[in-house]
């Protein structure tokens, strides 16, 4: 008997969960390993932010909500992108879900018509092939070379457009890559998609906040205006407020879009955790500083990681401009041998001796669809960080 259905064959579980078992796995029998496998802020929720979740629970704000938002929850969201990126929503344009991972879910669950097209812009986040693959979508990858800074040129996402073309999702700043895109280069990739209006764009603004060197961050919506009937901007709390466990997500788009997403939630996951979402509103319309000094740590922490590993020869890595990730160029060490005997072929046989030799944790790029390259997470103690690239430096030269 089969179990599965057919659709399962195609997808997998993420891998850099797979990698943080395999370093939980090592620690259980007492190996200390460096996890820097998944992408998670390591602060505590803003105490106001807990504050606001006990005081709602305490009040009786435990049942269900609307489907796609309470109406303080969406109101908060709505304010956050006038306040934020000069961007007008209504409440029928947003929609709350449990995580930013279920507003892409629910977008493409929504949309996809078998063998549709998906655009991704390699490296991306892992996530994105499986869930178009999922739902019956067929991913097109467009590698963004180093030489490029892991962004996508007009000319590339010219070339990968086609009459099946669903949607094209961004992500900026980028997980793996960091990459943070100028006004310019989104208004370049705006003309472009001007002249395929069938083509919605999926703008994954979830590292928003963790942009570096006195950089601003610009939001699609608020780059290519002309777009806005066929952009869905997709962002949350996970990353900018720490609250990856608490699983909020929000979208905004156009209503039809968002009518359709809420109807995928109402008969699936319902509504987002009630006491979340009075946490979300305080993180959303309360204080901000806490953001800031997030910010700062993961912007010391990139310079801590960037500098050990352009010491180490054979490795390369060009300062991060965002999001909380290290993906580290190991063209230089391919072809050789580890202590094992093993041939350094693939980059996950790279991340198999890290975490051999090395005892860090990391995912290979072959997860991200780029290669070879391993993505360190950054968003970890400095001094976790040191240990890490000390072990990685006599790891590497261990290689003959
Ligand atoms: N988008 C990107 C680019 C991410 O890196 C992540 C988390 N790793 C998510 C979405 C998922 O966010 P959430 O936890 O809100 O589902």
């Amino acid at each position: 008997m089969t179990m599965l259905a057919d659709r399962m064959s195609v997808v997998k579980p993420s891998p850099s969960m797979a990698v943080s078992q395999a370093a939980k796995a090592l620690a259980a029998q007492g190996i200390e390993v460096a996890d820097l496998g998944l992408g998670e802020p390591d602060f505590n929720t803003p105490s106001h932010v807990i504050e606001a979740a006990h005081q709602a629970a305490l009040a009786g704000d435990t049942r269900y909500t609307a489907t796609g938002g309470a109406p303080a929850t969406k109101a908060a969201v709505c304010k956050k992108f006038r306040r934020e990126n000069g961007l007008e929503f209504s409440a029928d344009e947003v929609v709350v879900a449990n995580g930013a991972k279920q507003i892409i879910f629910n977008a493409l669950m929504a949309t996809l018509e078998e063998g549709d097209e998906v655009i991704l812009a390699a490296p991306y986040f892992v996530s994105y092939p499986d869930m178009a693959l999922m739902l019956g979508g067929r991913p097109v990858v467009v590698e963004c070379a180093r030489e490029d800074g892991f962004k996508l040129t007009p000319e590339a996402l010219a070339a990968a457009i086609t009459p099946k073309s669903k949607w094209l999702i961004l992500n900026a700043p980028g997980n793996p890559s960091g990459a943070v895109y100028t006004v310019e280069e989104l208004q370049a990739l705006g003309r472009v998609l001007a002249d395929h209006p069938n083509l919605m764009i999926l703008s994954d603004e979830i590292y928003e906040h963790i942009v570096f060197d006195g950089r601003a961050f610009t939001s699609f919506g608020k780059a290519c205006p002309e777009l806005r009937d066929r952009t869905l901007i997709v962002n949350g709390v996970a990353k900018a407020y720490a609250m990856t466990g608490w699983r909020i997500g929000y979208g905004a788009g156009p209503a039809e879009l968002i009518k359709g997403m809420t109807t995928v939630q109402s008969q699936s996951t319902t509504n987002a955790c009630s006491v979340a979402q009075a946490a979300t509103v305080a993180a959303l319309i309360g204080p901000q500083d806490e953001v800031a000094r997030f910010r700062d740590a993961f912007e010391r922490r990139r310079d801590l990681v960037v500098d050990g590993i352009n010491a180490i020869p054979g490795l390369a890595l060009d300062a991060p401009q965002g999001a909380f990730y290290a993906y580290v160029d190991c063209s230089g060490i391919m072809g050789k041998t580890a202590p094992d005997g093993t041939v350094l072929e693939t980059d996950p046989q790279v991340t198999k001796f890290l975490l051999d030799e090395a005892r860090v944790a990391a995912v290979p790029g072959a997860a991200y669809g780029l290669s070879p390259f391993f993505r360190l997470s950054t968003a970890t103690a400095d001094e976790v960080l040191t240990a890490a690239i000390s072990r990685i430096r006599d790891a590497v030269a261990r290689l003959r």
